[in-house]
């Protein structure tokens, strides 16, 4: 592999990913006099962080009556009683701390009357252990909460000594007897090889919504820190769940947010009724949005959808005072505009449920550090790997995901990854040098696909997959649909030893990336139908009409899945499980019995 020319690396710690966990952990490793690198494929403001609309979840009380143990009980509920309850304890004790560090960094949050943080209503937030009322716990910057942050975080991480590798595309970790030793990564502007070695190295590399053909998510969220580890030769956790918001906008995918609904909008069918009244008479329009996701399916398969083919619902804002909407929802009027081309402030906006979020991932524990099932201890530390954000699965949200559950999830425990890494990586420590073969399997991998002289566009292969995905793993799923989802995918994975590239060079070559990003998806893909067709229940996102309940006593575990090879060939997956931590972190509250999940 002698052609490539590798350029070396040593750092302590180095992070990929620049979104809003990756730079919330680059600045905690570096705040501890860490020697930390930071490798990102888009510029750190162009993360898909930047999208996020509707605000991040703490109980600072700022609108009325609020407790962390609320917070806790509403996401173990949202959760379906598959998170973590230890996990889920730490993020909601720590999220008004981390709230408040972002604001004295200078995050620009909307104020109430008072100048304290606006905070506003979100799907199955409430007070009282979930007794109600709606509980006012999500802080916003208007409806640009994640560039707000994001904006924050980055300025705030140049003041740290951390380098940043902007436009370097991660490839593949550097493996050794079970130990994370490292990263190899291109960069795209001339194609050189780096090869950092590092004591610790952190995946921050968010979601895979891209395996989908309408996703809410940019066309960067590949998954490719997943892919990473399960070419490692290690689990990914819970693929199965994957989240469908209820409003994107219809044909184009792009997000209306939640807060839209926060803010007092409301769905109806072409009826003109509001029917979430009828699946979710005290939640209503801010039922969970997998409840809400199925409602709205549900009225289409019954033939109330709106539109000519009855296939999307109508979100109305128009009974809103435009001042109000100009004040706290200003992006998304906008994009109504642009991508419906409707005035919201006087007509309903067509949506349809849109992928969103994954709740699975790389299973980690609390401190960010990734765990694997090994010799029966399902809580095994793979030595010097972490991940976090939507790339990890701490689990925090189980099932189901709540709205504004992901940015405090990224800054929790992108700063808990901080800590941990102080305590275990000593700065400066002397590193063994590598293995002389310690670049192949990333190198081998990148020829192959510059060469790749097959007869199927990348493009073409990445249809098949996202379109199988979309009709065959969707939000309601049965065991016929699944068992064909599964062979369909597997023809379109093994397609990938056909498929062609054009361009051979290595400046810039956008037809290598996406052919890169391409064979990273495909795995997860699979990963994802063949843990939809293993679990026989229903929980959470994972509506299996065959199943329709939840099963309790066989289905109330992780599911952890590996995918063999890479290129479309072998495709061999094995499948086990690891337990839900039924405990808390203290004593401070106890653990939170499983019931029936209505809203
Ligand atoms: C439209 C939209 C709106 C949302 N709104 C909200 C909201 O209001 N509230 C909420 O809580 N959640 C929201 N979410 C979810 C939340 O925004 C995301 O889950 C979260 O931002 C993911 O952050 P992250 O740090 O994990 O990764 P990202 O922000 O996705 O960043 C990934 C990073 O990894 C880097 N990377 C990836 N692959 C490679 C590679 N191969 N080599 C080098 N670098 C790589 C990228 O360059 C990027 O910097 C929203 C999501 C979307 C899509």
């Amino acid at each position: 592999m002698s052609a490539y020319k590798i350029i070396d690396h040593i750092y302590d710690v180095v992070v990929v990913g620049a979104g809003g966990s990756g730079l919330r952990a680059t600045m905690g490793a570096a705040e501890k006099g860490l020697k930390t690198a930071c490798v990102t494929k888009v510029f750190p403001t162009r993360s898909h962080t930047v999208a996020a609309q509707g605000g991040i979840a703490a109980s600072l009380g700022n609108m009325g009556p609020d407790h962390w143990t609320w917070h806790m009980y509403d996401t173990v509920k949202g959760s379906d009683w598959l998170g973590d309850q230890d996990a889920i304890e730490y993020l909601c004790r720590e999220a008004p701390a981390a709230v408040y560090e972002l604001e004295h960094a200078g995050m620009p949050f909307s104020r109430t009357e008072d100048g304290e943080i606006y905070q506003r209503a979100f799907g199955g937030m409430t007070q009282n252990m979930g007794e109600g009322p709606a509980a006012q716990r999500t802080c916003a910057a208007a409806d640009r909460t994640g560039h707000a942050m994001l904006h924050t975080l980055y300025q705030q991480s140049l003041k740290y000594d951390a380098d940043f590798f902007i436009e370097y595309f991660a490839l593949d970790l550097i493996m050794e007897d079970g130990e994370c030793r490292g990263l190899i990564a291109m960069c795209l502007d001339d194609g050189s090889i780096h090869r950092f070695r590092a004591q610790a190295v952190v995946l921050a590399t968010g979601g895979y919504g891209r395996t989908y053909f309408s996703a809410t998510s940019a066309h960067t969220c590949t998954g490719d820190g997943n892919a990473m580890v399960l070419r490692a030769g290690l689990p990914l956790q819970d693929m199965e769940f994957v989240q469908f918001h209820p409003t994107g906008i219809y044909g184009a995918g792009v997000l209306i947010t939640e807060g839209a609904r926060g803010e007092g909008g409301y769905l109806t069918n072409k009826d003109g009724e509001r029917f979430m009244e009828r699946y979710a008479p005290s939640a209503k329009d801010l039922a969970s949005r997998d409840v809400v996701s199925r409602s709205m399916a549900m009225e289409m398969r019954e033939g109330r959808g709106v539109g000519e083919e009855g296939d999307h619902i109508f979100l109305h804002l128009d009974h809103i005072a435009p001042e109000i909407l100009a004040e706290r929802l200003p992006g998304i009027t906008e994009t109504a505009k642009i991508f419906a081309g409707v005035d919201m402030t006087k007509e309903p906006i067509p949506v349809t449920p849109t992928v969103h979020y994954n709740m699975g991932g790389i299973p980690t524990n609390y401190h960010g550090e990734v765990v694997t099932l090994k010799d029966g201890d399902p809580d095994a530390v793979v030595p010097g790997l972490f991940a976090v954000g939507e790339a990890a699965c701490v689990s925090v949200h189980g099932a189901n995901r709540l709205g504004s559950n992901s940015l405090i999830d990224l800054v929790v425990f992108g700063r808990a990854t901080g800590h941990r890494l102080a305590e275990v990586v000593k700065p400066g420590a002397a590193q063994a040098n590598l293995k002389d073969d310690a670049a192949d399997l990333a190198l081998a991998r990148l020829d192959h696909f510059r060469n790749a002289d097959g007869g199927s566009p990348t493009a073409e292969i990445r249809l098949d997959m996202q379109k199988t995905m979309q009709s065959n793993c969707a939000v309601f799923r049965t065991e016929e649909i699944l068992a064909e989802g599964v062979d369909k995918l597997n023809k379109a994975y093994a397609r990938m030893q056909d498929v062609s590239v054009a361009d051979r060079g290595l400046v810039w070559n956008s037809d290598l990336i996406e052919t890169l990003e391409l064979d990273n998806l495909l795995g997860q893909a699979k990963a994802t139908m063949e843990l939809a067709a293993n679990r026989k229940e229903s929980r959470g996102a994972h509506m299996h009409e065959d199943y329709p309940d939840r099963d309790d006593a066989n289905w109330m575990k992780h599911s952890l899945i590996w995918v063999n090879g890479w290129g479309g060939k072998d495709g061999s997956t094995k499948i086990d499980y690891r337990p839900v931590h039924d405990f808390t972190l203290t004593d401070d509250v106890s653990y939170i019995e499983p019931k029936k999940r209505v809203y």
